[in-house]
């Protein structure tokens, strides 16, 4: 009886517009994120580069707490540690993260001025600092608008062993290209007065090495290229505002980019999801007039997989705007809601990355977006609703929306044969009460998938921690009328107790979820990074997915 109400006024809140069941894959429409930035590498000597700004990177070698910093350069250069010693012995550069010093008109070097960059302690440099050092050069450039620039290739073999490990020269070169297109982005899209500060070139430049590190390195660089353009297209997503951002739009950009990069996708709307008896996604729609898209993307692998082998699923939250619905959000930071579909956006910027890389392992993302509104329409707390596995769940709290659109697309994932299951969603404050805003949370059902999760992200630079999601959280979604319900019995825990709903309809498939709403969102622009989106998730998902290509 529910049901069939349901289903009546959700058809006819979606008469004024109308896409019932639609294929987007030759509308083309701008993807809202196109950079022509020409990032490259050259192997020569650095001091010999013309350009108005060459960077060069800089260590602390110093050992303990008490010793003074120590700064040296990160390249076999002689003209540019030369140009850079005085500055170096005087004490005002200390080498830290992010640190600047600029030289004009350096001595012996054919740029017109030379950039240093700290990138911390030496014993403790990873990647991810020479991929913020490489963002915060773009960001100087930016700023002195100098768009043309230069950057010497980190050389670990200019200091001895005893400073610091050893930097792979793929993933340093990666990680250059990535956090130099990350650090090229900016939030200010709609501003009439904007200025566009976008970096033309930036040449990497290198030494000549052999032929084997030469071309580990030209494809380190061609991948930090696709990932960062990636990163950077589901920023792009996530900036727009909810009015312009609708699940329909969602649908269209997605699938301009699925046919600039060679994907499979669908678009379907809310005749689709109620054919597919996708109750939980068609309660939290109800209360919009704005149709709901369920999009679907395809990744098929060059050659064909063998039996048995894995199909990966990408489950997405896209709430493009969430209000709480009848229970409703109060009014301070509602606008920041408009992020409510970074989860899926992370998805769909995995998505386009996997389809330039290539990976040898099928994909699947499966993007379940609407808007969370309340309406006369609006399903409301206390309702018992029926989810596509057919699992009853009554509403506690409308605005634990998220979980309810996602069940239904790990079910339909599950369905669609998937052998792996991984969401992301911007599903709990409470996440953020747990871990802060630095590190995204981790639950899972499997181990295995979960450590090659932890494994990508040695790679990817990004922070997720481990929750628990046992089976004794569960008495927290028990419901008196039905079999579970959409918010926990406590307050305490909600970021488990949201995990706990997900795993109902993961079932025995191996699964991840991860919760990025403390992540997804940077309220204070950091030297490397503009405020706004992140595109947190992105580049782990990348590198998980690539764990299980034969
Ligand atoms: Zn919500």
């Amino acid at each position: 009886m529910c049901h069939l109400d349901r289903s009546r006024t959700v058809s006819s809140s979606c008469a004024v517009e109308r896409p019932v069941f639609v294929f987007f894959l030759l509308a083309a429409r701008s993807s809202g994120y196109h950079r022509a930035v020409n990032l490259k590498i050259q192997f020569q000597d650095s001091a010999a580069f013309a350009a108005p700004l060459l960077a060069v990177f800089a260590v602390d070698i110093a050992t303990g707490d008490d010793h003074a910093p120590s700064p040296a350069l990160l390249t076999t250069s002689d003209a540019l540690a030369n140009a850079a010693a005085p500055w170096l012995a005087s004490g005002e550069f200390k080498a830290k993260l992010g640190e600047t010093l600029l030289l004009h008109s350096p001595a012996d070097i054919t740029a017109q001025r030379l950039l240093v960059i700290g990138m911390g302690r030496a014993s403790m440099l990873s990647i991810d600092e020479v991929r913020k050092a490489a963002g915060v050069v773009v960001r100087f450039a930016r700023a002195c608008s100098l768009p043309d620039l230069a950057i010497a290739f980190p050389e670990d073999k200019a200091l001895s062993d005893e400073h610091m490990d050893s930097l792979p020269c793929n993933l340093t070169a990666r990680a250059i290209a990535e956090g130099a297109l990350i650090a090229d982005f900016d939030i200010d899209f709609y501003r009439s007065d904007r200025k566009d500060q976008s970096i033309h070139t930036a040449t990497v430049l290198h030494i000549e090495a052999d032929k084997m590190s030469e071309a580990e390195m030209q494809a380190g660089l061609d991948e930090g290229i696709m990932i960062g353009h990636s990163q950077n297209f589901a920023r792009s997503l996530v900036n727009e505002p909810g009015n312009i951002l609708t699940p329909t739009e969602l649908g269209r950009r997605t699938a301009a980019m699925c046919a600039d990069v060679g994907l499979t996708c669908e678009v379907h709307s809310i005749d689709r999801i109620l054919e597919l008896k996708m109750g939980a996604f068609a309660a939290v729609t109800q209360g919009s007039p704005a149709p709901p898209a369920l999009i679907v993307l395809r990744y098929e692998p060059d050659t064909p997989p063998t039996e048995g082998a894995p199909l990966i699923a990408l489950v997405g939250k896209g709430i493009t705007f969430d209000t709480g619905g009848i229970s409703i959000k109060p009014a301070a930071d509602m606008d920041k809601m408009k992020y409510d579909m970074a989860g899926a956006a992370a998805m769909i910027g995995a998505m386009r990355a996997i389809a330039q890389l290539k990976p040898a392992v099928r994909v699947l993302a499966i993007i379940c977006s609407c808007e969370n509104m309340p309406d006369g329409r609006a399903f409301k707390p206390g309702d018992v609703i029926t989810a596509m596995s057919g699992k009853t769940i009554e509403i506690m709290n409308t605005d634990a929306e998220g979980r309810l659109v996602l069940a239904d697309g790990l079910h339909y994932a599950k369905t669609l044969g998937a052998t792996h299951l991984i969401d992301a969603a911007t599903l709990t404050g409470a996440i953020g009460v747990a871990l802060g805003l630095l590190n995204a949370g981790l639950f899972s059902n499997d181990q295995d998938a979960t450590q090659r999760f932890l494994n990508a992200l040695s790679t990817s630079g990004e922070k997720f921690w481990q929750l628990p999601c046992t089976d004794d959280y569960r008495e927290q979604i028990k419901s008196q009328i039905a079999d579970i319900m959409n918010t926990g019995g406590s307050r305490y825990g909600g970021a488990i107790t949201a995990a706990m709903f997900l795993k109902e309809f993961a079932g025995d498939t191996p699964w991840i979820h991860l919760d990025i709403a403390g992540t997804a969102w940077l309220d204070d622009t950091k030297p490397w990074q503009s405020k706004g989106p992140t595109g947190i998730a992105v580049r782990s998902i990348i590198e998980w997915v690539r764990s299980y290509a034969g």
